[in-house]
């Protein structure tokens, strides 16, 4: 039965309620912590993968990414010395592109400007690459102990329940919680608190059916009081994502070998490999897409060819489906126009080179059709 929240337990922000609620998570925290890989040895570098690893991203998932980075790149020393493609090739799958190359950049630059050593103030770390305001503030209070609330989607959720906060706009609601976290923070035990607020949202304030029952909080929670835990925080209804439909040359030459590209640095899954091609523009067919592309990308005309394989393939912010045809390269040699740079690799070796998800859909495709033409 849904209750009012005027019936909400005392006020959570009263010396007393603050310090019950550090005294009942810490301690369930202790008893319930997941035995997560990155938990088990801690450096401020493990640490930072971990966490950037983690950000809109699940822990199962993250697991095994995060103990293949530490045993390729076990020392920021050993991934300052990495190449680029190598750093997203262990990271390949994961998404969020830019997270790699901001964090190789950041290891080169610590190795070569503090001799490996991490900055310990937050106005330091937050001023290292691709270190935004959570991050600075995982890795100041984990790593280093500093006073630093967070205030993530996860922690915006357990606290906009435990505070009944209405707010509707993301904005507001993210600035009134980080308030909040900041005067919930105990002293000196900001890591615990942190972490254990963070276990609390992954495995007990779930966004559906949280389980309240086993809820630490549960006596000083408004919307447990309410009978409404799932009413927050408001959810604004999800704009539709922009839809994009992209085509991509398996160009194969007299030896087998397909041509592939590596997008440049900067931008949208920046650095990977792809098969060449590009968004189909009003009243093009797929092969005049697939031919304008590579003529503007790699300086090449090409005859396209039977499709191969369609993907479709969700990103945070858009949606894609990409139709991949064969195609022969009938004039012209291939030049980085726009592309950081090409090859020609035998189909066996395709997998060496890190490519996005819906790139290695193609791979797939590439070899499944090798193999029945093979049996
Ligand atoms: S009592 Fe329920 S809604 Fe409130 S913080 Fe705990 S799990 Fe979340």
């Amino acid at each position: 039965m849904k209750r009012d929240v005027r019936d909400s337990p005392p006020d959570p922000f009263t010396p007393r309620v603050r310090a019950a609620i550090t005294r009942r998570l810490l301690p369930w925290f202790r008893r319930n912590a997941r035995d997560l890989p990155w938990r088990r040895r801690r450096t401020p570098y493990s640490i930072l993968v971990s966490e950037l690893m983690l950000q809109q991203t699940r822990v199962e998932q993250v697991i095994p990414y995060f103990r293949r980075f530490l045993r390729r790149f076990p020392t920021l020393r050993a991934l300052a010395a990495a190449d680029e493609s190598d750093v997203l090739k262990v990271w390949e799958g994961l998404g969020y592109y830019a997270r790699p190359r901001n964090l190789l950049r950041l290891a080169r630059r610590l190795m070569a400007e503090r001799g490996g050593r991490f900055p310990r103030t937050y106005d330091e770390l937050r001023g290292l690459p691709g270190v935004g305001p959570y991050t600075a503030a995982a890795l100041g209070s984990l790593a280093f102990g500093l006073d630093l609330p967070l205030s993530d989607g996860n922690v915006r959720r357990v606290l906009a329940r435990m505070f009944a906060l209405d707010e509707p706009r993301r904005e507001r609601l993210d600035a009134e919680c980080r308030e909040i976290a900041a005067k919930l923070l105990p002293r000196g035990r900001a890591a615990a608190f942190n972490e254990a607020l963070m276990e609390l949202s992954a495995t007990v304030c779930a966004p559906k059916r949280p389980r309240c029952d086993l809820c630490p909080l549960r006596e000083v929670c408004r919307a447990r009081a309410a009978g409404a835990p799932e009413r927050y925080p408001r959810r604004r209804p999800r704009k539709p994502l922009p839809h994009l439909v992209v085509g991509a040359a398996v160009t194969l030459d007299s030896r087998g070998r397909a041509l592939i590209a590596r997008r440049k640095s900067e931008g949208l899954l920046g650095g990977l490999w792809e098969f060449p091609g590009g968004k189909i523009e009003p009243g093009e067919t797929m092969e005049q897409c697939i031919a304008r592309e590579l003529r503007e990308e790699m300086g090449i005309e090409i005859a396209v060819g039977e499709r191969l394989t369609v993907v479709r393939h969700a990103y945070s912010h858009f949606t894609i489906e990409l139709h991949a045809h064969f195609a022969r390269r009938t004039a012209g040699r291939p030049r980085r126009l726009h592309c950081a740079d090409f090859a020609w690799v035998p189909i066996a070796r395709l997998r060496d080179y890190a490519f996005s998800r819906a790139d290695l859909h193609i791979v797939e495709a590439l070899e499944a059709r090798l193999a029945r033409k093979g049996d």
